[in-house]
């Protein structure tokens, strides 16, 4: 399932504070759409109003390798803008024509993917959601709500809490960076009793 898709970057788009993608001269520039606007790669410049300085573009996963004539890799929606800003604005593409699609799988297998898929609106549950379709998992996502959970990431950390309305868990920014076992109602309130031994 492609549930999973990132826009391409073309120049002149735009970043999270408004910045502005420009894209290196190339021998064999790569254009996208009628307007045949040049794709950016890894370390094509942005100019930054926030910070008023340029930036380069950084690829953050989830990505295939996916390099142009020059042999960088491709910039995506959501690439990050290596300013001086303290916290790195992202692109925002703004031609959608060109897109690259991630199975839910690979999102999960490829590390780091968590900031983006935060930044791209996609929470634990959307994908534990398909996921969980996949293997054939217990529960109905929309029936959770007021059940205790309890998640145990590899990593130590342990996010509790119980279901909201809306059936969503919350986000756990590391998702692809660490395994993690989702633990529900009996089990979780077991688990906890147990932890506090
Ligand atoms: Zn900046």
């Amino acid at each position: 399932m492609d549930q999973f898709a990132r826009s391409c970057v073309r120049e002149g788009d735009t970043t999270t504070t408004g910045g502005r993608v420009e894209a290196r001269p190339q021998q064999w520039p790569v254009t996208y759409g009628n307007d045949r606007k040049h794709a950016t790669f890894e370390g094509d410049p942005v100019w930054c109003p926030a910070c008023e300085s340029y930036g380069v573009t950084q690829c953050v996963p989830p990505y295939r390798r996916n390099t142009g004539p020059d042999g960088r890799q491709k910039n995506l929606d959501g690439d990050l803008c290596l300013c001086r800003c303290p916290s790195p604005p992202r692109l925002i593409a703004k031609f959608n024509n060109v897109r690259t699609s991630f199975s839910v799988e690979e999102v999960l297998s490829m590390p780091g993917s968590g900031a983006w898929l935060e930044f791209a609106g996609h929470s634990l549950a959307g994908i534990s959601k398909h996921a969980a379709h996949d293997e054939q998992v217990l529960l109905e996502w929309e029936e959770v709500e007021g059940v205790p959970y309890r998640i145990e990431v590899n990593d130590g950390r342990v996010l509790t809490g119980v279901v909201g309305p809306d059936g969503l868990l919350p986000r756990v920014q590391t998702l692809s960076e660490a395994e993690y076992t989702v633990y529900w109602g009996d089990e979780a309130l077991a688990r906890a009793m147990g932890a506090a031994s």
